[in-house]
């Protein structure tokens, strides 16, 4: 960063951190688009003028409610929940629900403002939310997670629609949630309408709704690795999480032919030094939808448990984090780097620290951060809407297809935006391109609105 964008930024930031105090995570996402964009706006005079990294750095709203549900004990439960609708200029809020105990404003905060600007990337007319609540799902029976979604959707119903705002999944919400979440909007609304995504196939949504993160992590790899004239093709992938991402970038890594040497969770590390198998995926798979313990994989599956272990630090050729925020932090990016990788795409939402971030970023890795790399999620949401909106039905290849047009229209965009930057040499900053090219989408957009 030159002298004159680190003065520009610290200036910028001391606003911000005297309005939002402890709010470290918020405080590292603005800081990081700040950094990469400010003097994009000191260049032009109607961005400049509109203040529009500032507005960007205040969520549209942020709505708080009670949830009171009884447990199976016929005892009340209170949990709080949240939605913050960060900004609608691009298209409706869009954004997931995280259902988990760390859940805080502060985290929704952070996650609504990166969320416009991945969604701003992937071309669809779709602003940026994000909601959740501070119920943990795993301390819970199923029926009590189907009182408590029932209970969350009957506050939530207010401030969402079609075209109001969208919510999808995220961490502790998937399609089961999603199902109890839907039916609960139309008691109260008696409407058939795409006002979530994420739905199962037989009540509106789309295929490959579930696998879109992970694959379209894997079509946006590929576009990098062709860019810099590789291939996936037997390539060492290591990869964090043993989640919805990281389970469906695996399958897809392996169906390309690449080698997938590692798959985590909080318990531990299950590594696969010959790369994992169908076999194995499907092991691991099962055991996660049984809530079972993964330290004692059959011996013929080839992988080895680790408690408490991280991949990071496993030779490789690429790192995909997959599991949640920073959960690399300074020591894990130079073991990263150490182990020779030449690639990291970040499925989950900034799972680097800053410090690893800029360990990565100094180094001659290729670095792609979630924005970019994670959209796919998003865009097979917007895929959903549209079919909803149109009642028709896409088929599986339709969606596959689609999805690996928009990462590598994603990938091209970024490509783009850093052919136009002055200030860099010859290779991709995905990072500052990608931020860059955000934040000039969604500058027009609120220009074209003027000031309201
Ligand atoms: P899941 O809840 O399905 O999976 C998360 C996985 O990460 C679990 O295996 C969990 O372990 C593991 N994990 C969580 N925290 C840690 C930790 N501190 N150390 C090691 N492992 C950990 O979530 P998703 O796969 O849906 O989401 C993962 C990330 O991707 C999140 O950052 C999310 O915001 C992001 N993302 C998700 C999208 C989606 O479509 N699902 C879209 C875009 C981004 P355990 O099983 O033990 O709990």
């Amino acid at each position: 960063m030159t002298d004159r964008s680190e003065v520009l930024t610290e200036t910028f930031m001391a606003e911000i951190r005297e309005k939002n105090p402890g709010e470290d995570l918020f405080l590292q996402a603005v800081e990081e688009i700040a950094r990469d964009v400010i003097t994009v706006e000191k260049a032009n005079a109607d961005y400049a003028a509109a203040k529009i990294l500032a507005r960007l750095a205040e969520p549209d709203r942020m709505i708080q409610f009670r949830i009171t549900w009884p447990d199976d004990a016929g005892n009340v439960q209170i949990n709080r929940g949240w939605r913050v609708q960060h900004s609608n200029a691009v298209g409706p809020y869009k954004g997931g629900l995280r259902f988990a105990s760390t859940v805080t404003p502060s985290v929704l905060k952070f996650l609504g403002f990166e969320q416009t600007f991945k969604n701003a990337l992937t071309g669809l007319n779709l602003g940026g939310a994000k909601g959740g609540s501070d119920f943990e799902p795993k301390d819970h029976t199923e029926r009590e997670i189907m009182r408590f979604c029932h209970a969350f959707m009957a506050e939530l119903q207010y401030h969402i629609g079609p075209s109001r705002d969208i919510p999808a999944g995220d961490i502790g919400v998937g399609t089961r949630e999603i199902g109890h979440l839907f039916s609960a909007w139309k008691k109260h609304n008696l409407d058939f309408a795409g006002v979530i995504t994420g739905k199962s196939l037989c009540i509106g949504g789309s295929q490959l709704r579930v696998e879109a993160t992970g694959y379209g992590l894997i079509y946006f790899l590929c576009a990098m690795l062709d860019a810099a004239g590789e291939d996936v093709q037997g390539k060492r992938i290591v990869i964090s999480g043993m989640g919805n991402v990281a389970m469906h970038a695996a399958r897809k890594a392996c169906a390309l032919g690449a080698r997938v040497v590692s798959l985590s969770d909080t318990s531990g590390l299950l590594e696969a030094p010959d790369g994992m198998t169908n076999a194995a995926l499907d092991w691991i798979e099962a055991r996660k939808a049984m809530k079972e313990t993964i330290s004692e994989p059959p011996k013929d599956l080839g992988l080895k448990y680790h408690p408490g272990g991280t991949p990071w630090g496993i030779e490789c050729d690429v790192a995909l984090p997959c599991a949640t925020q920073n959960e690399v932090g300074e020591g894990d990016a130079r073991a990263i780097v150490a182990a020779g990788c030449g690639f990291l795409a970040e499925g989950a939402n900034m799972p680097l620290t800053s410090d690893a971030q800029k360990l990565v970023r100094d180094s001659s890795m290729r670095y792609a951060p979630g924005k970019i790399a994670n959209a796919g999620g998003v865009a097979v949401s917007g895929l959903e809407m549209s079919q909803n909106a149109t009642f028709r039905p896409l088929s599986a290849s339709e969606v596959d297809d689609t999805l690996r047009d928009i990462m590598v229209r994603v990938h091209k965009t970024v490509r783009d935006e850093a052919a136009t930057d002055q200030t860099r040499g010859p290779g991709i900053d995905y990072r500052r391109a990608a931020n860059r090219a955000a934040y000039r989408r969604v500058a027009e957009a609120l220009l074209d609105h003027g000031v309201l």
